[in-house]
């Protein structure tokens, strides 16, 4: 796999609405950039408020005329395989494109067009089971309740495993019965443009799905404040979040709201260590480090502290950094100049508070331009330092180490944020109380970050608001409609009774 081969997928990217491509109504373009060189791939039409008008009008449109939104579950469904089996025939291009985009590793970027692919294919299944409760009451009543699609969604989402994301919100959205406006990120916008193509070919009516590209402060502004858009599943950083649910207050939005993180990895001196290793560096650093439920800091138990250290430096120094385009890489360049230096600043923040740089913090030998950075371990740091308590979004651990249970619950819930936590122990017992104490929207024990497709996505505190994934998915794309039938005439109590 060369760059060469993801360049021959290349094209200027235009806006898809209403089952056709076109150009932004200004007509102004924005570049999206190479990470390993930061040289402009392609251009990309920049939506603005006309654009995303045009787009909601065209989904709104095809949600009243009803031909998806009231079309049988069990038929959507096959056109959600179709989505699915066109995007698996072409994984070699979503792949290359999304290496080319985000500098993610291309051995990585491959299993990401798969489960983006499989997002799909479970959600079709779940579009053909979609079904209410019912509540006999003593025979007099029959209530019940019916799942139906919303309307227009506004899909808002992040550069990091942008097409994986922005299938996780499509695949349920589109199940339901809405329709759509995505508006991917700017800083990566190819496969969402390549995914639209694709979209096109399954052969959806026009308007049910609609890509905007443009910046956040004007096209996904301008989706947020649009009154004719009822729902907005965003994922992104917790300070954007605030802001789009204060623009879209004054239209009452329901949100869906997936922020960010600074996980911790608990390690108990009696874990298996050698699983834990693993896991600590595959949460950390594959993905680039831009990895939402990254472990980001690992609390170890100081019995064995030390050598978990010496460990992680040996592993963590021996991470193939280089060319995202090589089968063999597992770290490439972050997505753009601006986050290098955001994340760069954070060596500087950790130096000033006393922590110490004992693994990479530099660029790679042999890769002068670009985003590159070494994997990077920040050893020495203590609660409450920036870096141990603010997300950093790139290949950065934090290495603490902790006193006794106790003292670990509290390191590890002392942070704003509450998305993931990670616990490694033998003892059963402890495992499932520390995993009832932790401050988080999931635990994983003695495991990496898998996860099923059925299970609840999602965090608590700063780290977002509702959960998606499997039912929980159709919870936020459905209203849940109640009905109430009568079984014989109740008593009603007369009201304006007229006196003989
Ligand atoms: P971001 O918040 O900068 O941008 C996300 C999206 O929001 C982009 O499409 C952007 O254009 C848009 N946006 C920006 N301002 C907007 C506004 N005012 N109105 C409407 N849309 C606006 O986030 P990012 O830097 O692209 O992504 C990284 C962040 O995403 C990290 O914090 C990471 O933890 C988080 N994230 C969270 C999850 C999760 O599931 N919890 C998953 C992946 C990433």
């Amino acid at each position: 796999m060369t760059e060469e081969m993801a360049r021959g997928y290349v094209r200027e990217v235009p806006l898809y609405i209403n089952g056709e491509f076109s150009d932004a109504e200004a007509r102004s373009r924005f570049a999206t950039l190479n990470p390993s060189c930061n040289a402009p791939i392609t251009t990309v039409a920049e939506g603005t408020e006309a654009d995303v008008d045009r787009a909601v009008k065209a989904a709104r449109a095809a949600f009243v005329a009803g031909s998806w939104a009231r079309m049988p579950g069990a038929e959507r469904a096959t056109y959600l395989r179709r989505i699915a089996d066109l995007m698996l025939e072409d994984q070699e291009a979503l792949s290359l494109l999304e290496t080319l985009d985000t500098g993610i590793p291309i051995a990585q970027t491959r299993g990401q067009v798969a489960r983006a692919a499989e997002n799909f294919r479970f959600f079709a299944d779940m579009a053909q089971h979609m079904t209410g409760e019912t509540y006999p009451v003593e025979g007099r009543y029959l209530n019940y309740s019916i799942l139906q699609p919303v309307g227009v969604a506004g899909l808002i989402t992040p550069w990091n495993t942008p097409l994986m994301l922005e299938c996780w919100k499509i695949a349920p959205c589109l199940a339901a019965g809405n329709s759509a406006v995505l508006k991917p990120a700017e800083w990566s916008p190819l496969t969402a443009d390549r995914l639209a193509a694709i979209i096109d070919r399954a052969g959806l009516p026009p308007g049910v799905f609609n890509v905007v590209h443009g910046y956040g402060e004007t096209a996904g502004a301008a989706l947020v404040a649009h009154p004719d858009v009822r729902l907005i599943s965003f994922t992104g950083e917790t300070e954007t979040g605030r802001e789009i649910m204060r623009n879209g207050a004054q239209t009452l939005k329901r949100f869906s709201m997936e922020l960010g993180g600074k996980s911790p990895v608990i390690v108990f001196a009696d874990a298996d260590l050698d699983q834990a290793l693993d896991a600590v560096l595959f949460g950390m650093f594959t993905l680039n480090g831009e990895r939402c439920t990254a472990g980001s800091r690992v609390l170890v138990e100081a019995s064995v502290a030390r050598d978990f250290e010496e460990r992680l430096q040996a592993r963590i120094a021996a991470i193939r950094t280089g060319d995202p385009f090589s089968p063999q890489t597992e770290l490439g360049p972050l997505i753009h100049p601006e986050h290098l230096a955001r994340v760069l600043g954070y060596l500087e923040i950790a130096r000033q508070e006393g922590a110490t740089i004992s693994v990479g913090g530099r660029r790679p030998p042999g890769f002068p331009v670009g985003n590159f950075l070494e994997g990077t371990l920040l050893s020495g740091v203590k609660p409450g330092m920036r870096v141990e308590q603010e997300e950093i979004f790139g290949p950065v651990l934090a290495l603490l180490s902790f006193a006794d249970e106790e003292g670990a619950i509290r390191i590890a819930n002392d942070v704003r944020y509450g998305l993931a936590s990670y616990i490694w122990t033998r003892d059963l017992g402890r495992a499932h109380n520390v995993a009832a104490e932790m401050e988080a929207g999931m635990v994983w024990v003695n495991s990496p970050n898998v996860r099923d497709l059925r299970t609840p996505f999602g965090g608590s505190k700063d780290s977002g608001i509702g959960r998606e994934g499997g039912h929980y998915s159709f919870e936020f794309y459905c209203e849940s409609k109640s009905v109430q039938v009568a079984l014989r005439p109740p008593a009603i109590p007369m009201v304006g009774r007229i006196e003989p």
